[in-house]
């Protein structure tokens, strides 16, 4: 029983055959699972998830794009342990913690705005967000202002308010009858650009669509929410800045809120701390969440304008933001995104993945030259690309063949993509681009 217990791994098949039994797995097809197992992880080290039996894979993905700084961090770790031993957690109304107040400081300062309200995940910053700008009109008497406007492709969360504002189908359509009717304008999505068509006057035109439905809607629109520069669900779409810039004018012109949700793209992930700040503007509400903890504890932020903020603000109970959770500003989760943040800051992250991004674009140049490769693309930490002839079932198959190399990697539909952790190597970079190219070889793929 002692020899059972200091043995504490088990078989491999085992495991899949528990998680199946016993597991509901997301944004997944169970029966599927019988033809493509699950990775069996027992550890983790910077860019690599190890298996049971020692083998190594690259998280070419940031399982999720959640991870920033490798997995098992030290310098989170001892952040962790460190908060171990003083509070795991407390609720946050009625009470309050170094962590939190740490956090919402640094937050501030690095967004410019401000009041950070916490949640769990992504789709409940979403929720946060919707919630709070629809509540803002309410308080300042005009309740009519509650729809939402979106991209088309735009993804925002699956909750059911969330998913009201995501356009993605094959999420989407079934629980229709569940959701908020709300309006999508078309993206700025580069690749939809007419020949000849530079990525801005393109970004320029779908703003001019923005337009005309605020001057049609604004009356009953609270906000506009927007993935900053990459719609990342609908298969790394890139878009030019001038598209954000013109949003900013138009909300403020229309009394619409705008809220960008930083959820994927925020620390570093596209080349600056913030996407915004390619545009140089400031959106009326930031949702933050993924990489905020480094990919370690679930945590979601909400930042805004001091004018939304003082809406909220008075004697009525009802006039404030009665919203929470029973985890609203957990001091763990905290404690690691400090631990992020210090990271950030000690390493210069942000100017280090400039430089590192130019060389991983460089390791890249015979797969964006492959034959089947169609738009090619980058972003700071991203890189994408369609593959041309993209049959059913490509994404699986390249997903497998890219596991037999030791590499971890979902394609969306035929889109491909690497969002590497920021503490990728080179030598690690070109392991990925041969894996790449061998997939993209072989025709059966
Ligand atoms: C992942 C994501 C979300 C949802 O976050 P979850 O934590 O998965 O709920 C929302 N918006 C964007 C842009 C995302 O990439």
């Amino acid at each position: 029983m002692v020899g059972a217990q200091c043995d504490n791994f088990k078989p491999m098949d085992d495991l899949l055959s528990r998680t199946r039994a016993a597991v509901w797995h997301p944004c997944t097809q169970m029966k599927q699972l019988e033809a493509v197992p699950p990775l069996a992880i027992a550890r983790g080290e910077g860019p690599w998830l190890i298996d049971p039996d020692g083998r190594r894979y690259l998280d070419a993905i940031s399982s999720w794009w959640v991870n920033l700084f490798g997995h098992c961090n030290p310098r989170i770790n001892a952040a962790l342990v460190d908060q171990l031993g003083k509070i795991e957690h407390v609720m946050l109304a009625g009470a309050t913690h170094e962590p939190v107040v740490a956090l919402s400081e640094r937050l501030a300062a690095l967004t410019g705005l401000g009041h950070a309200f916490y949640g769990s995940d992504g789709a409940s910053a979403t929720e946060i967000a919707l919630k709070m700008s629809v509540h803002y009109w309410r308080n300042l008497g005009q309740p009519e202002k509650n729809g939402f406007i979106s991209l088309k492709n735009g993804y925002h969360g699956e909750t059911v308010g969330a998913l009201a504002v995501t356009d993605i189908p094959l999420f989407k359509s079934t629980y229709e009858p569940l959701l908020r009717h709300t309006l999508q304008v078309p993206t700025p999505d580069a690749r939809l650009a007419e020949p000849g068509e530079s990525a801005e006057a393109f970004a320029l035109r779908c703003a001019d669509a923005l337009e005309a439905r605020l001057a049609e809607h604004a009356a009953t629109t609270a906000a506009f929410i927007v993935e900053p520069l990459v719609q990342g669900a609908a298969g790394m779409a890139m878009y030019h800045p001038a598209y954000l810039r013109r949003a900013r004018e138009l909300c403020a012109d229309y009394r619409v809120h705008l809220i960008a949700d930083e959820i994927a793209m925020g620390f570093g992930r596209s080349g600056t701390m913030f996407a915004c700040e390619q545009a140089g503007i400031r959106p009326d509400f930031i949702c933050l969440s993924k990489g905020i903890t480094g990919g370690y504890l679930p945590l979601s932020a909400v930042l805004t304008t001091n004018d939304v903020y003082a809406a909220f603000y008075g004697d009525a109970t009802a006039r404030g933001f009665l919203h929470s959770h029973s985890y609203t500003g957990n001091p763990l989760a905290c404690r690691a995104a400090l631990a992020v943040l210090d990271i950030f800051e000690h390493d210069n992250v942000v100017a280090a993945n400039r430089v590192k991004a130019i060389e991983f674009t460089k390791i890249l140049e015979d797969v964006a030259g492959h034959p089947r490769v169609r738009h090619f693309r980058h972003q700071g930490m991203i890189w994408a690309f369609d593959v041309a002839d993209a049959t059913p079932g490509f994404s699986t198959r390249f997903h497998l063949a890219a596991l037999a190399q030791g590499v971890f990697i979902r394609p969306i539909g035929g889109t491909v993509y690497a969002m590497p952790p920021y503490v990728t190597h080179a030598d690690e970079m070109r392991g990925l681009a041969g894996a790449l190219l061998t997939c993209l070889d072989n025709p059966d793929i």
